[in-house]
């Protein structure tokens, strides 16, 4: 029997076969979870299987996941995920904490934490025989299909909001995708691009939209159950910290987590932390309101891989903190972008929506909801090479100078 048994409705629990669906819950558009049969996983597979595979990439995870054969030996597809995992002391020391790591997803091959959902998308397109992928993305997620489907020789189409920072735009465009880059936000973006795949048969990567975004996503959770949590053993659970835009990769976190669960492989559920930007906050506003619905917002954040008026995973997004007694926490830009000069300082570059996540964490110490003693992990979603203009404001200008070993000294205020 198949490991990847179908479908299930994350508002109405409504079950569809594997072949029967193919994006949201066709009676209320609820997101759907991919649904496994853990009786036949737990027989055929072994954690010990997985911890002793060959494979430096999220292909190592391939008994969990919902393809059927590891994609792209021997081009970018191997290299997504599996990403390094850093404990930097400088930064331990600054938050007072006894223990930190710092995930850095710039580390995927197209530079940011998208590349782990293209390239289950696009293993999934492969097996389906689609020839077309398109997606809408504030940058990342574009850059992540069209890299991903370049590596497998697929067409992909990105529709990106026209504002998109040029090093996103550049990737698109170098990787080979048909580009349409519109003259509104986001959220107008992705209206247009289900329309586009509906009219002319292409594949939807849609994040929030298609599920298996998800299940790439869940195998960074894999990642720190295999690296972390089950090298050590944890005093109180790990609390992991992740930025939030769309609420698909938190959701995917969780998911993970979920699924190691079902499995008996993980004893304790980690605690999972949201962190939005204060201008871009649909999420965090429901989560502190206590309830599942969405409510837009008109986004407004200099991270615009976090800028979103209606997160297409709330639902899973707010339950991922609820369920697993973590939480929710905004930031400023002007916190988002004290973050980046932190990271930058321990030799880690993040983008604003990377760099998000450690605002958080700064936020939540400050506030007592994690102590100095919570083992913590925060992730860095996306390359701070992806927005230089973002990164310039984190940091004094450099000083220009007359090519003189005088000015040198001025500079540098060496002389005596
Ligand atoms: C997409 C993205 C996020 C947020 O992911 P969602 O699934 O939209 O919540 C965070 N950081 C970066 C760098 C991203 O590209
Ligand atoms: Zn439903």
């Amino acid at each position: 029997m198949s490991k990847f048994l179908g479908f299930s409705c994350s508002l109405c629990d409504r079950e569809y076969g594997p072949n029967e669906i193919i994006y949201t819950c066709p009676k209320d558009g609820g997101n759907l979870d991919i649904v496994y049969n853990f009786s036949s996983l737990k027989q055929d597979v072994s954690s010990d299987m997985i911890i002793n595979s060959p494979e430096e990439s999220l292909w190592r995870y391939l008994p969990l996941l919902p393809v059927n054969q590891v994609h792209g030996r021997e081009t970018p597809l191997q290299a997504a995920g599996w990403t390094p995992i850093f404990s930097p002391p400088a930064l331990r020391e600054q938050l007072g904490l006894q223990s930190l790591w710092v995930k850095d997803e710039s580390r995927n091959p197209t530079a940011s934490f998208k590349d782990r959902a293209s390239a289950v998308v696009v293993a999934r397109a492969l097996e389906i025989g689609v020839e077309v992928v398109v997606t809408a993305s504030t940058g990342n997620a574009g850059a992540a299909l069209a890299g991903m489907a370049a590596a497998a020789g697929q067409k992909a189409v990105i529709f990106a909001p026209r504002t998109a920072p040029p090093a996103k735009i550049a990737q698109l465009l170098i990787y080979g995708a048909e580009v349409l880059l519109v003259d509104g936000n986001y959220d107008q973006a992705f209206d247009l691009s289900i329309l586009a795949a509906n009219e002319f048969g292409w594949y939807c990567r849609n994040t929030g939209y298609n599920p298996f975004t998800l299940e790439g996503k869940k195998t960074a959770a894999l990642e720190i159950w295999e690296c972390l949590i089950n090298r050590r053993s944890f005093e109180s659970p790990l609390a992991v910290f992740v930025s939030v835009g769309d609420g698909n990769i938190i959701s995917g976190l969780h998911k993970g987590f979920k699924d190691l669960q079902a499995l008996d492989w993980l004893a304790e559920m980690p605690r999972i932390f949201g962190v939005q930007a204060e201008g871009s906050a649909a999420v965090a506003n429901a989560f502190s309101a206590g309830v599942e619905e969405i409510s837009p917002v008109a986004a407004e954040t200099l991270a615009d891989s976090i800028s979103v008026d209606l997160p297409r995973d709330g639902v899973r997004a707010v339950r991922a903190a609820s369920q697993t007694g973590g939480a929710y926490l905004t930031v400023s830009d002007a916190e988002i972008l004290a973050a980046i000069a932190d990271l930058g300082r321990v030799g880690i570059f993040a983008e604003p929506a990377g760099a998000a996540a450690y605002a958080g964490l700064h936020k939540a110490l400050k506030q007592a909801i994690i102590g100095s003693e919570d083992p913590v992990l925060v992730f860095n979603t996306g390359s701070g090479l992806k927005d230089v203009n973002a990164a310039m404001q984190a940091v004094a200008p450099a000083v220009i100078i007359e090519p003189t070993l005088r000015a040198v000294e001025q500079a540098l205020d060496l002389s005596d």
